[in-house]
């Protein structure tokens, strides 16, 4: 069975790092003109020599997607369903040797949180939690489904790495799109940040998105965590991934994040540091690469700099977030995965974005079309 390790491992790290490295000025140049992008184009728009770039990036950013999906940001929210989780991540405050009480939603508890989002205006909503398999496996998804289905138009998915015939069971159940991060790329520090628990398998987690992809599933986001390595070859290989699948699954819609590591308890400083102007930098050289995919921000983000990045090429945002399960009815001090940054209400990141001339948009898709 074909998959994405077969073409990752004709790649060097090393070799591709060096090369994004090489990337000259006249590529840089070549690259942001160009109609169509290549691989070694998506290079060139990552380099260093790209950063004295980037507002002529970031414009061209704005007109591909303007083009492409008008001035609209659709809007997500997450529903942490729970904390408890048997991995150690460096970077997670959920992780197995981090001393918390662990919470696990119970059918009362999820559906008043989901009442509460939904009271919110929230149509789409983005269910989390941690790897437990005793008890946050199929089975409790398969429940969490079935229980929020008729409260929301749209239901993603951001849980442990699952097989084929369980993504497909999940979406008899209307599970519509999935979101797995492979964190970095670089196999051997991946192994440092995941010691211990499933997650410690590169490869499985690697061929989470061919899984996905087999069992039909309607939309996928992937993507990396901002700071974990070096950022420049942990996006290309991002962009390499979304390459191969757009190929391979050529139904399914894609879509990317990029989460900037965040404080956490236990947290561990970034590797190397990704400054807000190597975040414009991210953003513009994914959209010039690939104009037609969703680009989505979490509230990460300051209020100021989420606000500016509107109209450089976003396509979905996260408001008024909570990372800890329960963090809307329940518990709302329990410990969250990582702080947020923008803690603005809806209503105030609504008006933030309509004031800059976009429509949020609370559902984009219909079963029925
Ligand atoms: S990142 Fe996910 S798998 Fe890792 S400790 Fe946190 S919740 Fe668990």
């Amino acid at each position: 069975m074909h998959s994405f390790t077969t073409v990752f491992n004709n790649y060097s790290w090393e070799e591709t790092l060096d090369s994004i490295y090489r990337k000259t000025p006249d590529d840089v140049l070549r690259a942001i003109y160009t109609p169509k992008r290549s691989l070694e184009d998506f290079k060139a728009l990552l380099s260093p020599a790209a950063s004295q770039y980037v507002k002529l990036m970031a414009e061209e950013s704005r007109r591909l997607t303007l083009k492409r999906f008008g001035k609209t940001i659709q809007l997500y929210i997450p529903l942490y369903l729970s904390n408890e989780c048997q991995n150690i991540c460096t970077y997670c405050g959920f992780s197995y040797d981090n001393k918390l009480e662990r919470k696990t939603l119970t059918d009362a508890e999820l559906l008043a949180e989901a009442e509460f989002v939904k009271s919110m205006g929230y149509r789409h909503v983005l269910l989390v939690s941690g790897e437990a398999n005793q008890t946050v496996g199929v089975d409790y998804f398969e429940n969490a489904l079935k229980l929020i289905g008729p409260v929301f138009d749209h239901v993603s998915m951001e849980v442990q790495p699952l097989d084929e015939h369980e993504y497909k069971k999940l979406m008899s159940h209307g599970l519509e799109n999935v979101l797995v991060y492979q964190e970095t790329y670089h196999r051997e520090d991946y192994k440092i940040h995941h010691p211990k628990g499933k997650k410690s398998n590169f490869d499985y987690r690697l061929e989470t998105p061919d899984r996905i992809g087999r069992a039909g599933v309607r939309k996928m986001g992937l993507g990396v965590l901002l700071g974990l390595d070096d950022w420049r070859a942990d996006c290309f290989f991002t962009g390499l991934h979304v390459n191969y699948l757009e190929k391979a699954y050529w139904k399914t819609q894609y879509g990317i994040s990029f989460p900037r590591l965040r404080p956490c308890s236990g947290g561990l400083p970034p590797k190397l540091p990704v400054s807000d102007r190597d975040f414009v930098q991210i953003i513009s050289a994914y959209r010039l690469f690939k104009p037609e995919i969703e680009l989505s921000l979490s509230t990460r983000e300051t209020p100021e700099f989420r606000d500016q990045l509107i109209h450089l090429g976003i396509t979905s945002m996260s408001a008024g977030s909570k990372t800890n399960p329960g963090g809307y009815t329940v518990a709302s001090q329990s410990l969250e995965q990582f702080e947020i940054s923008d803690e603005r209400k809806v209503p105030d990141v609504i008006q933030a974005i309509k004031s800059q001339g976009y429509e949020p948009v609370w559902k984009d898709w219909d079963k029925t079309f």
